[in-house]
């Protein structure tokens, strides 16, 4: 247990923010924080500047929602890349994942979310702006959301809205394991639940 009086307030408000950060517990932070202290001052400004331009310096791509420093991001803007196949991702550190499998090399489109009913989460919530008119352009959709409930469901609203469209749709499959959090899978399990992914 953290006891608080044993620091001054500046190191624990700083050990609660660090607190927050996933898979980091109370002890870690401590930790953590007691080993920024001992920085350089300079190595510290650099740390505190790349912290507070993290959002203004990555931005969303346009096209498809991916991190990038631009407009367009370095994949959209690839012209190696199939531009007839489209992956779609809840987020965008999914396609790091992805990427990092070395099993797909097409585009995406982040989502931003899925379909959640209970969080008052619909279609309107999620980024489509320009969904249809990318699929019009594709030839295949394979569909990587998560194979939770919630996932699941966003899976078969996507597909039934391009029913109408001359597009393969996919699932991915196996190697995924059921609700597991996609965000944080690893490149293999994600290489084959690309390569064995089933026709919707
Ligand atoms: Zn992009």
């Amino acid at each position: 247990m953290m006891n608080e009086n044993l620091y001054p307030d500046p190191l624990n408000k700083l050990i609660k923010t660090i607190a927050r950060l996933p898979g980091i517990g109370k002890r870690t932070a401590e930790r953590l924080a007691l080993s920024l202290h001992e920085w350089q001052e300079e190595d510290l400004k650099f740390f505190g500047e790349q912290l507070i331009g993290l959002k203004a310096n990555v931005k969303s791509c346009s096209i498809c929602g991916n991190f990038s420093d631009s407009d367009k991001c370095k994949i959209c803007t690839d012209s190696q890349r199939d531009q007839t196949i489209i992956c779609v991702v809840e987020n965008a550190a999914q396609i790091a994942i992805i990427e990092k499998s070395g099993s797909y090399q097409g585009l995406y489109h982040v989502l931003g979310g899925r379909l959640s009913p209970m969080n008052n989460i619909g279609p309107e919530n999620l980024n489509l702006s320009n969904f249809k008119e990318r699929c019009l352009k594709a030839s295949e959709l394979i569909l990587a959301t998560s194979p939770d409930f919630e996932g699941e469901a966003t899976a078969s609203f996507l597909s039934q809205e391009l029913s109408d469209y001359n597009l393969e749709i996919t699932r991915i499959a196996q190697g995924i394991p059921v609700g597991a959090d996609l965000s944080f899978a690893d490149s293999a399990s994600m290489a084959m639940a690309i390569n064995s992914r089933r026709t919707l």
